[in-house]
């Protein structure tokens, strides 16, 4: 059987590391993108430049694949199912449906009974006096949120004074937790209770962005087997196909939280590229494209830094040891907070 073309939509770092390790596979890809200088274009076999509700473009993409995933959550619901009628969108659409709006993410989560920070929709500014037991907290958008984007710190109602938000945008008020550690689950769902699950992963944000990602991560036992366990039931419970991520908090009394659940490969799954037999990339591609599961055997422990704005000129002049696999996204401009590389180095 031939295989099938896949079509992904963004065209993002995540977007070029897909479509490498497709390639690898002997997968076709076609990259779907807003920005005409996306940088996946120079990694994929074909690049549509188009808005995600241009139809006659969005047609190019389903004529010219045969299954079409994404690599980030913020496309329009009515895109993806559009195309969904006619090829398959994996992850299915209503698994980015619920996890793109914060209140019906955590809503899912809790009914699941897996605990996530306090939290509570916000729809105008006098309802936060009700609720001062989750101050100080954080105000975040219920949408189109991501790297502390659209975040808030609210210590006082007061603070909410100096503020101009617009609240009919949608906000959620979320209790701040006095954090020990963040940690990451990185699964690959292939089928009914068939998974891949790499394991728990450290990570360390700064402003919100995450800065570093490492293995193993330093937790107790207790927490590595419930963070697991988590991560395989949401999983499950979504009838997920493809790579997952679910961000944890630990709190400083050992209390895991899930933060939030990413429906495609995730930053702090880079490691995975070097680290394991099989990347969190090959593994979405596989389970999308419905190819051989196969067992993860981890290689290294490994440690990734995100290289942010105009960090990236240093690391394009250094030289590399033998343990340390440098990726430059090839982004056309350098902007400060803007992920422009990465650096993993096995230990
Ligand atoms: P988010 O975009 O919601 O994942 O938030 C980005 C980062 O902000 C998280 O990884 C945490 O470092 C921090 N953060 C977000 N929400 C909370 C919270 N409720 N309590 C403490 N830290 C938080």
């Amino acid at each position: 059987m031939s295989k099938p073309t896949l079509g992904v939509l963004g065209g993002g770092q995540l977007g070029s590391m897909l479509a490498i390790a497709a390639k690898k596979l002997e997968i076709k890809t076609v990259i779907y993108c807003d920005d005409a200088h996306a940088p996946a274009q120079k990694f994929s076999d074909e690049f549509i430049y188009g808005k995600y509700d241009d139809e006659e473009k969005i047609n190019e993409l389903i004529n010219k694949t045969d299954v079409i995933t994404y690599e980030f959550e913020n496309i329009p619901y009515e895109t993806l199912n559009k195309i969904n009628k006619t090829k398959p969108v994996l992850p299915k659409p209503s698994v980015n449906r619920i996890i793109q709006h914060r209140l019906a993410e955590k809503d899912f989560i809790n009914n699941l009974n897996i605990r996530t920070t306090q939290y509570v929709l916000i729809e105008n500014k006098s309802e936060i006096n009700a609720v001062q037991n989750l101050l100080p907290g954080l105000l975040k958008t219920t949408t189109l949120g991501y790297d502390g984007k659209g975040q808030h710190l609210i210590n006082s109602i007061e603070d909410l004074n100096d503020l101009n938000v617009d609240f009919s945008k949608g906000y959620i008020l979320e209790k701040l937790v006095k954090l020990k550690k963040e940690i990451s689950i990185i699964i690959t769902r292939f089928s009914d209770k068939k998974y891949e699950i790499y394991d728990p992963i450290e990570n360390i944000h700064e402003d919100q962005i995450l800065k570093s990602s490492t293995i193993p991560a330093d937790i107790s036992d207790k927490i590595l087997e419930l963070s697991k366990s988590w991560a395989m039931q949401i999983a499950e419970e979504l009838k997920y196909v493809g790579t997952l991520c679910v961000e944890f908090f630990i709190d400083r009394n050992e209390n895991l939280y899930v933060n939030e659940i990413a429906p495609r490969v995730h930053n702090s799954g880079h490691l995975t590229i070097n680290a394991y037999n099989i990347s969190q990339f090959e593994n979405h591609v596989r389970a999308v494209c419905n190819l051989e599961q196969i067992k993860l055997i981890k290689i290294s422990n490994a440690k990734m830094i995100n290289l942010m704005g105009s960090q990236i000129s240093v690391y394009r002049n250094r030289k590399y040891g033998p343990k340390e696999f440098f990726f430059d996204y090839l982004k056309k401009e350098i902007k400060t907070k803007r992920k422009m590389g990465h650096l993993t180095t096995l230990v």
